[in-house]
């Protein structure tokens, strides 16, 4: 599996940066963002390091995909099924994307409005 010794998500991956893994399985873990846009505000995160979605391996790309396969059980786990909730993957500079590891951010727990 790809990993990046200098990237954050892998880190907390690993356990050398210690974080409570809301969800976890073989592929993919959750967390809470640490600058939260909304009242629940998850970083659902594939184990591999997997960078632009563009260049990603079949591999990767399953890995990606599988985050999105578990997000509604991850949302409804935080409480999110009734009110719903909005996924947000960011890309590129454009996109303002921080984590150059892939990421889906699950964010609810009030109307969000329109997306920025
Ligand atoms: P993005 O801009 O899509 O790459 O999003 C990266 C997100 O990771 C931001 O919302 C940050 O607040 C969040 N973040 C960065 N470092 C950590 C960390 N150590 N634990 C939890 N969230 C983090
Ligand atoms: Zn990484």
């Amino acid at each position: 599996m790809a990993r990046s010794d200098d990237c954050i998500f892998c880190k907390i991956g690993r356990g050398d940066i210690p974080s409570e893994k809301l969800f976890d399985d073989a592929t993919a873990f959750a967390i809470r963002d640490i600058n939260p846009k909304a009242p629940v505000h998850l970083l659902l995160i594939p184990y591999a390091h997997v960078e632009a979605l563009a260049d990603a391996t079949d591999e990767q790309a399953a890995a990606a995909a599988h985050c999105f396969e578990v997000a509604p059980a991850v949302a409804r786990q935080a409480g999110l099924a009734a009110g719903g909730y909005r996924i947000v993957v960011n890309q590129g500079p454009d996109s303002g994307q921080e984590v150059p590891h892939f990421h889906l951010h699950v964010l609810g727990g009030r109307p969000l409005g329109p997306m920025a």
